[in-house]
């Protein structure tokens, strides 16, 4: 069309939290010529009507990476696999502490090994959880990187370095301390979740934000936001709170939740 806009060097992908949370979580990807989920935690089912929320159909995927083993990132693993012909790529001690995954078309990765697929770069990176071989992931398209890093005791300098210069960021921001500490967890529940290998709180996923902040963040995911040790208005406020105290970027903040799709990041639209 005469006139219409030509965007060279633009970010060509849309990112959408299928689901986020303790109850699943599914982070769908899309570059010029690739389309993955990051976990399958919801049912293959509410995976492919989610999807179709968002005009894309479930047989168009090419992949699925999981980053671990827990129900709530590989629910419906197993059957979407089966059903739309997806490979998995996991590390091999995750894929053995999957329970009844069933036949599937399995690729492995180690950690601090880039995987090339298609005209993606996803480099699995450590993070501290109690999961077998627990991982982030930095995906890189032509045109810049997204890191994903949820589901972390500690934001150790590892993955501080990991989510240096990425263009969009999926952080966790699992808890309120104070909800929790309050809340109605059992002792040893509440301990588990502030531990080492548990999640990091608002303040904590705020602080890793902080601590990787540049000119080029144009997105930040809130994911994994507790519905009984946390609330969207906290979880948002703490993170506005360290967009507000910098000049350097003015990201778009969409948050995730359990029931609904996300608000989708779109570079085309910027
Ligand atoms: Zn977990
Ligand atoms: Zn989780």
């Amino acid at each position: 069309m005469a006139g219409a806009p030509v965007s060279v060097g633009e970010l060509d992908v849309r990112i959408c939290q299928l689901a986020s949370g303790s109850k699943g979580n599914s982070l769908y990807i899309e570059s010029e010529k690739t389309r993955i989920l990051i976990d399958a935690g919801l049912s293959a089912l509410q995976i492919s009507r989610r999807l179709e929320q968002i005009g894309v159909e479930a047989d168009s995927l090419d992949a699925v990476f999981v980053t671990h083993e827990h129900s709530d990132h590989c629910r419906g693993l197993g059957p979407l696999s089966r059903r739309h012909k997806l490979p998995i790529f996991f590390h091999p001690a995750t894929h053995a502490a999957i329970d009844k995954l069933g036949s599937v078309e399995e690729r492995f990765f180690d950690i601090g090994e880039m995987v090339e697929f298609q005209d993606l770069q996803v480099m699995p990176f450590p993070i501290t959880h109690d999961a077998a071989a627990p991982v982030g992931f930095v995906v890189e398209t032509r045109e810049g990187k997204i890191g994903v890093a949820t589901d972390m005791g500690i934001a150790t300098r590892l993955v501080q370095q990991n989510l240096r210069q990425c263009r969009v960021l999926v952080v966790e921001t699992n808890h309120d301390e104070e909800m929790l500490r309050d809340g109605p967890y059992p002792w040893p529940l509440k301990q588990r979740i502030r531990g080492n290998h548990g999640h990091l709180s608002n303040v904590d996923g705020a602080r890793l934000l902080q601590q990787v902040l540049w000119d080029g963040l144009d997105a930040v995911f809130l994911a994994h936001l507790s519905e009984t040790n946390n609330t969207p208005q906290l979880a948002q406020h703490c993170v506005q709170r360290v967009l507000e105290a910098q000049n350097m970027c003015q990201p778009q903040m969409i948050t995730g939740a359990p029931h609904v799709v996300s608000r989708c990041f779109d570079s085309g639209l910027s």
